[in-house]
């Protein structure tokens, strides 16, 4: 069902037969469903919403209002904890006006990991300075993963400080570990401490539960799950909601407006002010729907095999590759690569453990020049920091280039890149 199948509805294989896009960790390629709703609304009810009393309107506002409940739906949450917002981004920075702010004390200690995207650093640097507080990392061990948080010590057993909040990735964007954010909140919840969960990179690939999980907020982007840009999700725990107050102001988003004075409307909307991105969260929802009738433990499967397939392939130099194809060496660290890797793959040995994406180094070989070469094979990779500097600081490296998978992904693909790697190493080594 997956793969090839599934490529014939995304109309960009259309225009571009020879694809291969292994770059969804950055944003995914959009299903025809998605493109449908989108220009559904444009052309067929495009109206503004919550305010209208004629029919067309009362039509966005119904759809607009079904898209929330499907993405509710999808999270285990209910309808008023889903705040539509730009992106993940945008979901973390108004955690942190529109709650953080308020609830967190003068000289507060924000917990993060060292492996977290530049979103979900930098609004808690601004935050901290505001507070005369600190930031507290974790590091990841040799596997890639956070095991310091468990440690019988509870929440921040590996961090030189207690914490009074704490923003992790459930995926990371690098490294594809998947943290075991369900113990981690467990023991958070034990010591009084509020969790915000970035599912950028897990949204598209594993189920979440909002309810299992007990987060008092999540956020993940509509565009890494086949949805459009611009569209996100911000789920707000309603036990915690009481605690939020508005950051943008305006219309939609009061109950009363006097000369001198407004009053709020309830939750979700008292956060979305002004006209929201009505085509953006349908669309969204389509997405949403679209991955759902696949279903997400089909995906899942379907990637693990892909994602096993490729760190098998790097590692064994099945394909002849001018150099040692391997993954870590006893004893080396995730930090670098040490002189006998030539091949340095980042990130959990165990598949099971991996999500999303891999990334990797070849020695001697810019991560740019690796993805030029393959962009020649019309093969599109991601080589950068991919906006996780600090990890790759800690990890003693500039860049890395990185391979992402998604519904659309076959073993033919993962085959074509091995062969255009190992084109691209003839080439510079
Ligand atoms: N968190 C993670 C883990 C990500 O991978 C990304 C996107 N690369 C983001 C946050 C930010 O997503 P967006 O740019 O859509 O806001």
């Amino acid at each position: 069902m997956l793969g090839n199948n599934i490529k014939k509805q995304f109309p960009i294989f259309k225009h571009h037969p020879q694809l291969v896009y292994l770059d969804s960790a950055a944003t995914a390629l959009k299903p025809q469903c998605v493109l449908d709703a989108i220009s559904d609304y444009y052309t067929k009810y495009s109206a503004n919403i919550h305010r209208g009393i004629y029919s067309l309107s009362e039509k966005a506002t119904q759809e607009y209002e079904d898209a929330r409940a499907e993405i509710a739906k999808f999270l285990n949450a209910d309808p008023e904890e889903i705040v539509f917002v730009k992106n993940a981004t945008e979901g973390i920075n108004l955690v942190a006006h529109v709650w953080a702010r308020r609830n967190l004390k003068e000289a507060c200690t924000i917990g993060l990991s060292i492996a977290e995207h530049h979103s979900n650093i930098v609004p808690w640097q601004q935050l901290v300075k505001e507070k005369n507080g600190e930031l507290v990392y974790l590091d990841v061990d040799d596997n890639g993963e956070l095991s310091p948080l468990l440690s019988k010590e509870g929440v921040g057993g590996g961090l030189p400080k207690k914490i009074d909040f704490l923003a992790l990735a459930h995926v990371s964007n690098v490294l594809g570990t998947i943290n075991p954010i369900k113990e981690i909140i467990s023991q958070a919840k034990k010591q009084n401490v509020p969790v915000l969960i970035d599912a950028a990179q897990s949204a598209p690939h594993i189920p979440i539960d909002v309810k299992e999980l007990d987060c008092d907020f999540l956020v993940f982007s509509g565009h890494k799950l086949g949805g459009p840009t611009g569209i996100g999700v911000l789920y707000i725990k309603k036990e915690t909601a009481h605690a939020v107050e508005p950051f943008i102001t305006g219309g939609s988003m009061i109950r009363e407006v006097t000369k001198n004075e407004s009053t709020w409307n309830t939750m979700p909307w008292k956060l979305e002010a002004g006209t929201p991105h009505i085509a953006g969260a349908i669309g969204l929802a389509a997405a949403v729907r679209f991955v759902k009738d696949i279903g997400l433990d089909n995906i899942k499967n379907h990637e693990e095999k892909l994602l096993k397939l490729l760190v098998d392939g790097l590692r064994n130099n099945s394909l002849q590759l001018p150099l040692e194809a391997r993954g870590r060496e006893e004893n080396s660290s995730i930090r670098s690569s040490d002189d006998s890797n030539e091949v340095f793959i980042f990130g959990p040995e165990e598949s099971e453990k991996r999500s999303s994406c891999v990334s990797f180094t070849v020695k001697g070989v810019h991560p740019h020049d690796i993805a030029q070469v393959l962009d020649e094979d019309t093969i599109a990779v991601r080589a950068g920091h991919h906006c996780a500097m600090p990890l790759h600081t800690y990890l003693n490296i500039s860049a890395t280039a990185r391979a992402s998978v998604w519904v659309y992904n076959t073993e033919e693909d993962i085959a074509k890149f091995l062969q255009s790697l190992e084109r691209a190493v003839k080439k510079f080594i």
